[in-house]
């Protein structure tokens, strides 16, 4: 009987696994965090973190990391729909690339003491004493170890989970699949700190210059569409027409990235020693640009489960986050599926935007998500 290698692997580095890693490596445990790409690497997301996902870095003991690498303050956001603009000026958060934001998170957990493992796709297999064993596999090698505790952070992919894990991905029918690129454009409409979303028929794209002056288009789109359009890139031209911006002519040159069907879960979150966050727990469609909050307030919540199940696993931690999870993101998560419903229906999302210009407030929900729920976990939790 041997216990195993490590107290937890963490499946994917992207904020949710980056910020878990970083947080059990300080207290002192020994984690793996294992992303199968190599950092920095370019990802479908609108870059932008708002106050909930800001406040989750300063709780983490991170809260200067956004500015330091030179965060674009975000202070207007512009909405188009058929031909018709409107503005509201707020401030909305930072403006970061996913290259600079996630490279500097699996910094922070490898200064931390976490050890971290790019190009390594790993997937979770089967019990062992004391733990869950985990196979990596990279260019060159392939091995397998074994954790007390297992976080699934792997986002909108496969979470390499074995049919013997009693975890499903559930998607619904209607779901929208993501696409994005990054340009070095100068289209003029495009000034840094405005947040631009160009609503359409049949999706809608989001425009924001990042720290590094690039020109970031982050889009949902009807997965039909994307094929009758004939690629992301007429799909998002079309969207930018529709809504009366400006077009991006070097955005049909880019090199255009999809996602997999963007609104689902996997269903329940967590399973004996592995538990769900971020992306890979439920995801919904990305309008109001909240994903990394919900990725890294997941990281937070999650933290204190893990500790409790180095020392021995108990089916009621399984419980425990299933309810957690709901409480903190899914009730959120309810209100983003109403208001992507609402986007659907041109005439409804025509008199939802008349009525946000007329009255502003009408907005702040969506503007300025709090954390719903206080991360204490002594605060009441009720299921999802
Ligand atoms: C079009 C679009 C626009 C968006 N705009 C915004 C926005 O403006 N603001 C915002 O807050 N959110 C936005 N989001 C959402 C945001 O991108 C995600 O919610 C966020 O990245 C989730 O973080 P994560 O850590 O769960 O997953 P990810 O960031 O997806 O990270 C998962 C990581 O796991 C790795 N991985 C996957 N499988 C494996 C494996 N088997 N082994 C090892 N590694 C693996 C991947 O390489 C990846 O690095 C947007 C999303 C989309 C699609």
């Amino acid at each position: 009987m041997t216990s195993p290698e490590w107290d937890v692997i963490v499946i994917g580095a992207g904020p949710a696994g980056a910020l878990a890693a970083h947080q059990l490596a300080g207290q002192q445990l020994r984690v793996l965090l294992v992303d199968k790409r190599t950092f920095p690497r370019w990802k479908v997301c609108g870059t932008c973190l708002n106050a909930v996902a800001l406040g989750a870095l300063a709780q983490a003991g991170l809260p200067d990391l956004v500015d330091r690498l030179g965060g674009v303050p975000l202070v207007r956001l512009r909405l188009g729909l058929q031909q018709h603009q409107m503005e509201l000026k707020r401030p909305l958060g930072r403006s970061l690339s996913r290259g600079c934001l996630d490279l500097a998170l699996s910094n922070a957990a490898a200064a931390a003491g976490a050890v971290v493992r790019m190009d390594t796709e790993a997937a979770v297999a089967g019990p062992c004493s004391g733990g869950r064993q985990v196979h990596l596999r990279s260019v060159d090698a392939s091995a397998t170890t074994s954790a007390r505790v297992v976080l699934v952070a792997s986002g909108l992919d496969s979470p390499g989970l074995t049919p013997a894990i009693p975890i499903r991905r559930q998607v619904p029918a209607h779901s929208r699949v993501g696409a994005g690129c990054r340009v070095e454009a100068q289209a003029g409409g495009y000034s840094p700190g405005t947040i631009h979303m160009a609503i359409g028929r049949h999706g809608y794209v989001g425009l924001v210059r990042t720290e590094a002056g690039d020109l970031n288009l982050a889009a949902a789109f009807d997965r039909s569409h994307l094929i009758q359009a004939g690629g992301a890139a007429l799909a998002a031209a079309g969207v930018l027409a529709e809504a009366g911006f400006e077009p991006v002519p070097e955005a049909a040159a880019a090199a255009w990235l999809a996602t997999p069907a963007l609104t689902g879960r996997h269903w329940p979150p967590a399973s004996e020693r592995v538990l769900l966050l971020g992306d890979a727990a439920g995801y919904v469609e990305p309008f109001t640009g909240e994903g990394m909050g919900w990725a890294l307030l997941g990281a937070l919540a999650v933290v204190p489960l893990v500790l409790q199940g180095q020392r021995q696993w108990d089916q009621e931690l399984e419980r425990q986050w299933v309810r957690r999870h709901g409480r903190l993101i899914g009730s959120r998560q309810r209100l983003c599926h109403g208001l992507a419903f609402a986007l659907r229906r041109h005439g409804l999302s025509r008199r939802l935007l008349g009525a946000v210009e007329r009255w502003p407030v009408l907005a702040a929900p969506f503007l300025h998500p709090s954390a719903a729920a206080s991360l204490s976990p002594s605060a009441p939790e009720s299921c999802p």
